[in-house]
């Protein structure tokens, strides 16, 4: 008989998740992780990123004080104390995960885990059994071919994380939601940000209108941009570096302090003895199927190391419905256009379900309804006007497709469009919907409502 009826390699948000689910189901769960529980996302990620871009809201706050009459002089910064907050918040969010794992009963064993054989994990020389094995050891940032990382010129968000001064220029490779929030974080406390993205715009993979919200926001705050910029080489200089790229046809190179490179992801699938285990990669990356079964019985793979929409969130709702499987259970199937992506700069950006050029791609007859915050009583009252909201339907159907915020708490308002879109509400529906005002939540309703061209406090 075996030790456990789950075990799970790697504590993430998707194993430690899957952990706790697993547990408060009645099943008998080993987690295995190599350092701290929370993996990348509550030591190295979302949380502490998220915390030092709370800090940029208040310096650009305060720094526009005099719009609310609040006057100073001596305004001091001090970005080492917003990391050792950062750090604390971790610490704090790391502390509760431990504690819930222990209330629950799992049986938390520290050190790096191995297939090593049927239904076998080595860990550091002990083996543990389990009925069912889940991989969730995650991935973490990568650079580009030819240019290496040292830690102290060229960064990942991880070395990012704990710089405790501001550099006076950075430059940043990649647009992604990682870049604009480190640009947004960085340009608040005073740096010189340069994002070099190589497609045509940043945060690329979202709706065209918001990336070009969120492109005229960031001209304003005084973030340089440079967009189809494909970066050739950097070369570390004396205390800084030089980023050479190639942009329209024209070779062209900036200085920088520090470089941030913020490009993607590698899985973490060394040395877990995928290969003898019978567990098929592509690229690296764990094969799963639509049941997160990977190729080899008995094993599954959750969250960044499947390299599928690489969230947190994500991570999770995959780790609750292996378990949920494996204790008997029908979770609905995992819908991952239904789930939700947020970026955390000024403005933010939410988006779930097709853009708009999606959606045409896929054929369908679109109509688009969009509510500006400048039109929102709550948005004028906090001068948080920048922004829209965006609903796309289809026109046939009236099924809504996709929601695209960008502009004050879009993060927070994004779970009104998902639960549209899980519940497959119409634009109608949303619409009918009676929010409390005044609260931005009310520009979710009048974004739908101007899909039938019926917004009240608009006129297109
Ligand atoms: P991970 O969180 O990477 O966890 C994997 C765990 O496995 C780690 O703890 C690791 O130590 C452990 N491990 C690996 N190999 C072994 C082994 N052999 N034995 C034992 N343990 C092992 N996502 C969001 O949804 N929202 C955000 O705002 C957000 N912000 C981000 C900001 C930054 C700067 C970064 C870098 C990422 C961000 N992400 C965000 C992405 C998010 O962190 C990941 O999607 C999420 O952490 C994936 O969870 P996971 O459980 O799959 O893997």
């Amino acid at each position: 008989m075996s030790d456990f009826d789950v075990v799970i390699i790697g504590g993430g948000p998707g194993g430690y998740v899957a952990a706790l689910r697993a547990a408060q189901l009645g099943m008998r769960t080993a987690l295995v992780e190599r350092d701290r529980v929370g993996g990348l996302c509550l030591n190295w990620g979302c949380i502490p990123s998220k915390a030092l871009l709370w800090n940029a809201e208040i310096v650009n706050l305060v720094r526009q004080g005099d719009t609310w009459g609040i006057v100073y002089d001596n305004l001091r910064l001090d970005p080492a104390r917003a990391v050792d907050r950062s750090r604390k918040v971790v610490d704090r969010m790391v502390s509760g995960v431990e504690f819930l794992l222990q209330k629950r009963g799992v049986t938390l064993i520290q050190g790096s885990g191995k297939l090593a054989g049927a239904g076998v994990v080595a860990v550091d020389g002990q083996e543990v059994r389990g009925d069912a094995v889940i991989i969730a050891t995650g991935a973490r940032p990568r650079s580009l071919p030819g240019v290496e990382v040292d830690g102290e010129v060229v960064l990942t968000s991880r070395e990012a994380l704990e710089l405790r001064e501001t550099p006076q220029r950075v430059v940043i490779v990649g647009g992604g939601p990682i870049g604009c929030e480190f640009a947004y974080y960085w340009r608040a406390y005073g740096a010189e940000v340069t994002i070099l993205e190589m497609l045509d715009h940043l945060l690329p993979l979202e709706d065209a209108d918001v990336s070009a919200q969120v492109e005229r926001a960031f001209k304003k705050q005084g973030i340089a941009f440079r967009t189809g910029a494909r970066v050739a080489a950097v070369e570390r200089g004396k205390g800084g570096a030089t980023v050479r790229f190639s942009a329209g046809g024209k070779d062209e190179a900036v200085e920088a302090d520090k470089v941030l490179m913020g490009v993607g992801f590698q899985p973490n699938t060394e040395d877990l003895g995928l290969e003898a285990a019978g567990v098929e990669t592509d690229r690296g990356w764990v094969r799963v199927d639509a049941e997160l079964r990977t190729t080899a019985p008995g094993v599954y793979a959750i969250g960044d190391v499947t390299g599928r929409l690489m969230l947190a969130h994500v991570a999770s709702a995959m780790g609750v419905y292996v378990v949920e499987r494996l204790a008997g259970l029908q979770p609905p199937p995992l819908e991952y256009e239904k789930m939700p992506r947020a970026t955390y700069c000024q403005p933010q950006v939410g988006s779930v379900g097709l853009t708009e050029a999606q959606a045409r791609e896929r054929g369908h007859d679109v109509r688009v309804g969009r509510f500006p915050f400048r039109a929102n009583g709550k948005a004028v009252a906090t001068e948080h006007t920048d922004g829209m909201i965006k609903v796309v339907a289809d026109a046939a159907t009236g099924e809504i497709l996709g929601v695209h915020l960008v502009g004050p708490d879009a993060t927070e308002l994004l779970a009104e469009a998902t639960l549209g879109l899980t519940l497959e509400s119409t634009p109608r529906e949303l619409g009918w919907v009676v929010h409390a005002h005044p609260t931005l939540s009310e520009a979710v309703k009048e974004a739908a409502l101007a899909v039938d061209g019926e917004a009240i406090h608009f006129i297109d």
